[in-house]
């Protein structure tokens, strides 16, 4: 892609409403664009991001044989109705009228839909396991919608629903789905950690959340010096001092935080702040017994599914990555979710020479599948400088004067800063491997 023709309108200053570093970095490296409180326009730099974070994650849930589908983000309150939510929701949910005066939502999460899907079209225990997938918009009017895309009122979800035969089957899909998801945070290039969790509106016994580590997010996070222990503040428990048999929790008399003893080792708990960017849950038969959603067993019996849920904030994931790699110039992307591979700033575009070089560069690069994002631009060498730094492309390429005179082209690495000059005639070679180490991590 060339820069001059790329619709990237990047901003030099941060707007006013932006206060973490993840929003005034997606406004100012162009990645996002505003429309009302809580809901964006993605532009092109943003939406390859978000695409291959998606892939990401169709990939894995591919790999562990859930099946995508696309159901409606327009739902009638008749299913709604079924399981009790309509009420329970509250203001959260996005609610309107059609012109016969039936009232629908704008889907905050999509249980009813599926439950009533699997009740009516996977009524035999031969089909189940049943694990279905969608990425999709979700609507919730939250209270504060803020800090960007983590908390938006309109953002992309992934959301899964697995249908199981019992409870062991249940724990199986659940804890395929927990290391798939390990699998698809560490390829977006996220420092995560599981932690127990709260299951909220969703219910259900048993769940986890996924938390990125970082000082923006709106979360506790509480974890043990020692063991593995970790959970969400909103359920973290500790062992007591003056009854060391005894566990105790947030809703007895005593907030758990740092400091206090672990309570599954001799170990200290510690604190940090932490983004969810996805949550698991074992629902059990809380939508099927509710919604009558039942299976034909083996024996002729009519059983209700033991269901599971698995979310991921597609949306939220980008801007947790931006919390974890900036620095005072930009965005650092992680080479999987970066929009480029490579950009390559050609100082004087409009000489000859430096043109043929850039164009042979790119076309040898991008023959390699290396994707390129070509500053061809008419603007000062510091505009493009500073441009690609706020745009977080892993590697940077200059070509100029020194170029031609020198023979070397200068690769910078842009997570560290690190400068190697590499011969012209080997350059596509050598900047190829650049990306392959990049991408290994
Ligand atoms: P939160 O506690 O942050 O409000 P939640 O627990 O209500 O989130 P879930 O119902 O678990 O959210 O939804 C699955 C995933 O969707 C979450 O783990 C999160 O990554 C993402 N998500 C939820 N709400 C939002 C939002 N308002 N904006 C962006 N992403 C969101
Ligand atoms: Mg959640």
């Amino acid at each position: 892609m060339r820069f001059s023709r790329l619709f990237a309108p990047t901003l030099k200053e941060s707007p006013a409403e932006a206060e973490v570093i993840s929003h005034k970095l997606l406004l100012r490296a162009a990645m996002i664009r505003k429309v009302a409180a809580g809901i964006y326009t993605f532009l092109p730099l943003g939406n390859r991001t978000l695409k291959k974070i998606e892939k990401i994650v169709r990939e894995e849930m591919d790999g562990v044989g859930a099946q995508e589908i696309l159901m409606s983000a327009l739902q009638p309150s008749d299913l709604w109705m079924k399981s009790g939510r309509w009420d329970q929701y509250g203001p959260e949910m996005m609610r309107l009228k059609d012109r016969h005066n039936r009232d629908f939502a704008l889907g905050p999460t999509h249980e009813e839909l599926v439950t009533d899907l699997a009740m009516k079209e996977a009524r035999s225990y031969r089909q189940l396991p049943l694990t279905l997938y969608q990425i999709q918009v979700k609507f919730r009017d939250e209270i504060r919608p803020r800090f960007g895309l983590l908390r938006g009122r309109e953002f992309i979800m992934k959301d899964a629903y697995s249908f199981n035969l019992d409870q062991d089957d249940l724990e199986k899909s659940y804890e395929t789905m927990y290391h798939a998801y390990n699998r698809i945070f560490s390829r977006c290039g996220l420092e995560f950690r599981a932690v127990d969790a709260d299951t909220g509106l969703i219910g259900g016994s048993v769940s986890k959340e996924f938390m990125v580590l970082a000082d923006a997010g709106e979360d506790t996070v509480i974890y043990c010096d020692t063991c593995e222990y970790a959970a969400n503040l909103e359920v973290a428990k500790t062992r007591t001092t003056d009854t060391p048999a005894t566990e105790t929790d947030n809703e007895g008399e005593h907030a758990v935080g740092e400091g206090d003893l672990c309570p599954e080792c001799d170990g200290l708990l510690k604190s940090a702040k932490g983004i969810e960017v996805g949550q698991i849950f074992q629902l059990g038969v809380k939508y099927s017994e509710a919604m009558g959603a039942t299976y034909i067993d083996e024996n002729g019996d009519l059983k209700p599914y033991v269901m599971g849920c698995y979310g991921i904030g597609v949306s939220r994931l980008m801007a947790a990555a931006i919390e974890q790699h900036n620095d005072e110039g930009g965005i650092i992307w992680p080479m999987a979710i970066a929009p480029y591979h490579v950009e390559i700033v050609v100082l004087n575009y409009d000489r000859d020479e430096q043109q043929e070089l850039a164009d042979d560069l790119y076309n040898g690069l991008t023959g390699r599948n290396i994707e390129v994002l070509l500053d061809d631009r008419m603007e000062s060498a510091g505009k493009k400088f500073a441009d690609a730094d706020l745009i977080g492309i892993p590697v940077q390429v200059v070509i100029g004067a020194r170029t031609l005179k020198s023979g070397n082209i200068e690769v910078k690495v842009r997570a560290t800063g690190e400068r190697r000059d590499v011969p012209l005639e080997k350059a596509v070679e050598l900047i190829a491997d650049v990306v392959r180490e990049l991408t290994a991590g």
